[in-house]
């Protein structure tokens, strides 16, 4: 009988438990080893917010170094190396049996025998850049194996290990930290700095004001309360938006948040959740911050409110968007629960009081520009003499008044075209086209949009020259020119030897650089044979590691490096070497 009951709460339980689907649950049933023999020290968790992206892996410092040992976490097999000079940059990935795939990004140099594969198909195709897939029986590994060397390879700011932890099926990376939380010693709960209220609609009100407003937040413990204490007035509907961030024990780095939930008068009305996400959707990054705060103070608010098209799968139990409304005087408490990886939890409490007064007039400001309504249900197109912009449905978060106006500008190849603002996020790109009116057939090739932004600065936009219109997929909505770039990349050899004698080298390495729309290839040839050059963007750097298999040593060698960007204007530099 006793056995029965245990059974029946024990097979209940398990109910619960699958039917719960939480990620944090199964991921911590899985038994990894930690891909490092080092103390784990956090540099960086999953679901931050980068820019356009959320972070997919987490972390791990190296000691501030490259070249530490990294191991299988879980018995499986090489499935994927993928070599590339920005993003991962050297990065190995094992299947296990129990499903999950996990990625080791960033690394220095691959175990020999993992290279020399790897090597044989970058000659095979002769490319640097591969994503070699494997096949099962391969390259097995047994839990603990040594894989690679950690690193800096890629779009790295300093030495560390990105590690992935990928549901199998669908890809999707999945919260490494859950797995780890034990070894990442965190008893801080997460802090929170500011709050925001926001008014929503056009006769919302924060204090008799139709603008955001922000509140300074004091803690006793991990109790937040808003500073001052004066009852906050509030009229129509209401978003919330917090600043927010975590930090361990070990660490002194701003690390990202686990989980916020909103409750208004105890109803939880909005959660946000890091345990996963798709590859595909982290561009709604940008309607889940505050984007225009962003773009003018680079610091992140976190909304607690969806705009109708942000459709992040983070977001669970939202009720009306997270959009509060105030329609009389009553008052509503608040509460917010932030909540790091280790279930350390701060709580921010506060009330807002309805106020029926409307909201002082505000004088509209003088603006130029022509507008045109683009509702983001559907798709929009703009077009004048000079221009034309398609932004296709879903591009957008919300309707849009699009705003337009031009500015006369003498040192590029068209007057500058103020396509609406940077403020507004784009989900996907638009097509933008600009009539090459002052544009010398001569340069047609050689045309490509230039962005100007905030400060001035000159930035390619991509493009081609088309039917007499200059035509590019744009990413963000600003300031655009027809620009032209004719200078080709400049190549420099970094070693400067007696007679060209490497004799006593391992490699030899270039500076390349290209001043405008940026490296589009670079082919390195020895003794007329395409030869194994890695890039490294970060130091605008190609070399090529002395290989006797490739190459007989003890010779006079020849080298040939060629280097084109992206509007095909090309550098060639030629060496006699001794190796
Ligand atoms: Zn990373």
């Amino acid at each position: 009988m006793k056995i029965g009951v245990k059974k029946v709460i024990i097979s209940l339980l398990f109910i619960l438990f699958a039917y719960s689907g939480l990620v944090g649950q199964r991921i911590s049933q899985l038994n990894f080893r930690p891909p490092l023999d080092v103390p784990l020290y956090l540099a960086g968790s999953f679901g931050e917010i980068r820019s356009n992206h959320l972070h997919s892996g987490t972390d791990f410092r190296t000691l501030g170094i490259t070249g530490l040992n990294v191991y299988a976490m879980e018995n499986g097999y090489i499935s994927r190396i993928k070599i590339e000079p920005e993003g991962y940059g050297k990065a190995v990935y094992i299947t296990h049996s129990n499903g999950y795939v996990s990625v080791y990004a960033h690394l220095e140099r691959l175990r020999e025998d993992i290279a020399m594969y790897c090597k044989k198909e970058q000659y095979k195709q002769k490319q640097f850049v591969v994503d070699i897939l494997l096949k099962a029986n391969e390259i097995r590994v047994t839990k603990g194996d040594f894989i690679a060397w950690s690193g800096n390879s890629g779009g790295t700011s300093g030495p560390h290990l990105h590690l992935e932890i990928r549901e199998g099926k669908s890809q999707d990376p999945w919260n490494a930290l859950l797995l780890f939380n034990r070894c990442v010693h965190d008893t801080i709960a997460p802090i929170i700095e500011k709050l925001w209220i926001y008014p929503l609609s056009a006769n919302s009100a924060v204090n008799h004001q139709f603008a955001n407003a922000y509140y300074a937040v004091s803690s006793l413990k991990n109790n937040y309360v808003v500073k001052h204490n004066y009852p906050i007035l509030v009229k129509g509907n209401i978003g919330i938006g917090i600043q927010t961030y975590d930090k361990t024990d070990t660490t002194n780095i701003h690390s990202g948040i686990y989980s916020i939930d909103l409750y208004v008068n105890s109803k939880l009305i909005f959660q946000q959740v890091l345990d996963r996400f798709s590859f595909s959707e982290g561009r709604y990054v940008n309607s889940l911050i505050d984007f225009e705060y962003y773009i003018h103070n680079h610091e992140r608010i976190n909304r607690l409110f969806l705009q109708p098209n942000n459709h992040f799968s983070i977001y669970r139990q939202v009720i009306d968007n997270g959009i509060i409304n105030f329609a009389d005087t009553s008052t509503k408490n608040i509460l917010i629960k932030v909540k790091d990886a280790n279930n350390n939890e701060s709580v921010l409490k506060f009330s807002l009081k309805g106020d029926l007064t409307p909201p002082e007039k505000v004088t509209a400001k003088q603006n130029k520009a022509e507008t045109q309504f683009m509702p983001y249900q559907k798709d929009n197109l703009f077009q004048r003499e000079k221009i034309r912009l398609f932004v296709p449905k879903n591009a957008l978060y919300d309707d849009l008044l699009f705003e337009y106006s031009t500015l006369p500008q003498h040192n590029f190849y068209s007057e500058v075209y103020q396509v609406h603002n940077p403020f507004t996020p784009l989900h996907k790109s638009a097509s933008l086209s600009i009539k090459a009116i002052k544009l010398p057939n001569a340069l047609h090739a050689k045309a490509l949009l230039l962005n100007i932004d905030e400060k001035g600065q000159v930035q390619w936009s991509g493009g081609f020259f088309k039917d007499g219109y200059v035509v590019s997929n744009i990413r963000a909505f600003g300031n655009y020119v027809i620009g032209v770039d004719t200078v080709a990349p400049k190549i420099k050899i970094n070693s400067v030897l007696k007679n060209n004698d490497f004799t006593n080298w391992k490699r030899i390495a270039f500076t390349i650089k290209d001043d405008l729309s940026g490296i589009k290839s670079y082919t390195g040839f020895i003794d007329g044979k395409w030869a194994l050059f890695e890039y490294d963007p970060k130091q605008d750097l190609v070399y090529h590691e002395f290989d006797e298999e490739q190459m007989s040593f003890h010779h006079k060698h020849t080298l040939d490096m060629i280097v084109t960007d992206e509007k095909n204007n090309k550098a060639e530099y030629h060496t006699e070497f001794f190796k």
